[in-house]
C-alpha cells in the first residue's frame, strides 16, 4: 500500500472540492483497513473513511490524520438470491451484478453513484426504495474486532443507520433480492437512469441532494419557490435544473458551497418557516 502526503480531497470526490488529506491510502482489502488503522493508532492520528466521496463537502484546508479511501470491490453469488458484496464496491456494479443474474429489488440503487460502504452508512434510496429493503447483514470493523450485524439490528432511517456517528467501518455486507426477470428489470433500471438524466445535473460536479426532504415538502421546491434556482456563490450555485443540487460551476471553494447552504437555509426559513437540514456531509478542518 502506498500512503501519498498532501493529497488532494478534491480528486476523490464528485464535488471536485476538498484540500489535501495530510495522508491519503486505498484500501483494498480488510487486511489492509485493519493495517491502516493500526498505523493511524500508533502514529497517534486520526483516521477518516471514505467510500466514492459522492455525498462529501470536503473543507478547502483538508482533513488532518489519515484518510483511508475503501477500494475493495469483489461481488459474488453466496446463495441463489443472497449477493456477498465488499464495502468498496460500487451500486452500478452491483445492480449489474444483481440484473445479470435476474435478480430484483437493487434497480433503485443502479444511479447512485457511492460504494455499497457510503450506501449502507447512509441507508441511501431512490425511487421508494432503499437499502433497508435490501441489506440481509453487515460485516464490520470495531475497535480492530470483525463483528457481523443482522437487518433487525441495524437501525435504518431516512439517511440513517446503526453506523452514524459511529466509529466503525463497514467491510462487505449480504443482499438480499428476488428472483426476477431478466427484462423487467433491465426496462426497470433503464426507466430510472432516463428519468435521472432528464431531472438531475449529472453532468455538473455535485453531491446528489444538497438537503435532506423536509417532512411534507420537498427540499428543491421549496429553494425554487423561494426564489433561489441559479443562485450563486462564487463558483457554487443551486442548479438550473433541480434546485435540490448544489453543483459546481468550475472552481467552486468549500467556503463558497457552505455560504451557498447557508444563504438558502436562511432564505427557506424566513419564507416558508422551514429548517433544511443537510444531506451531505461536511468534513475536514472547516
Ligand atoms: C449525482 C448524484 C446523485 C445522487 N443520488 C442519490 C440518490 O438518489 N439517493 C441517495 O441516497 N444518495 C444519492 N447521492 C449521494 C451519494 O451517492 C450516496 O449518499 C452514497 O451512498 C454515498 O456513497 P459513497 O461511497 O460516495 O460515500 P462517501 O460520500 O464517500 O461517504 C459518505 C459517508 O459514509 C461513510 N462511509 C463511506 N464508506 C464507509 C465504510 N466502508 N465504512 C464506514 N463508513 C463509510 C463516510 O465516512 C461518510 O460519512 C447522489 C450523489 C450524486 C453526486
Amino acid at each position: 500500500m502506498e500512503i501519498i502526503k498532501n493529497e488532494l480531497m478534491k480528486n476523490h470526490t464528485s464535488f471536485k472540492i476538498g484540500g489535501p488529506a495530510d495522508e491519503f491510502c486505498e484500501a483494498a482489502k480488510t487486511e489492509e483497513i485493519i493495517e491502516l488503522i493500526d498505523y493511524a493508532k500508533k502514529k497517534n492520528i486520526p483516521y477518516t473513511v471514505i467510500g466514492n466521496g459522492s455525498n462529501l463537502l470536503v473543507s478547502d484546508k483538508g482533513i488532518r490524520g489519515l484518510v483511508i479511501k475503501i477500494v475493495s470491490n469483489s461481488i459474488s453469488l453466496k446463495k441463489e438470491t443472497i449477493i456477498k458484496v465488499d464495502s468498496g464496491a460500487m451500486l452500478s456494479t452491483l445492480s449489474m451484478f444483481a440484473l445479470k443474474n435476474s435478480l430484483k429489488g437493487l434497480e433503485f440503487a443502479s444511479g447512485i453513484p457511492g460504494t455499497l460502504g457510503g450506501a449502507v452508512f447512509m441507508n441511501a434510496g431512490a425511487y421508494g426504495s432503499e437499502m433497508k429493503n435490501v441489506v440481509k447483514n453487515v460485516t464490520y470493523l470495531e475497535n480492530g474486532e470483525v463483528k457481523v450485524i443482522e437487518k433487525e439490528d441495524l437501525e435504518f432511517g431516512y439517511r440513517k443507520s446503526f453506523f452514524t456517528n459511529k466509529d466503525v467501518i463497514i467491510l462487505s455486507a449480504e443482499i438480499e433480492l428476488e428472483k426476477g426477470n431478466y427484462e423487467e428489470i433491465k426496462a426497470y433500471m433503464d426507466d430510472l437512469r432516463k428519468r435521472r438524466t432528464e431531472k438531475q445535473p449529472l453532468l455538473m460536479p455535485s453531491a446528489g441532494s444538497t438537503f435532506k426532504r423536509p417532512e411534507g415538502f420537498f427540499a428543491g421546491k421549496l429553494i425554487e419557490d423561494a426564489g433561489l434556482k441559479g443562485y450563486k456563490v462564487g463558483d457554487a450555485a443551486v442548479s438550473e435544473k433541480h434546485s435540490g443540487f448544489v453543483v459546481n460551476l468550475g472552481n467552486a471553494t468549500a467556503k463558497d458551497v457552505r455560504r451557498l447552504i447557508e444563504d438558502i437555509q436562511k432564505t427557506v426559513k424566513e419564507k416558508f418557516d422551514v429548517e433544511l437540514e443537510t444531506e451531505v456531509k461536511m468534513i475536514g478542518e472547516f
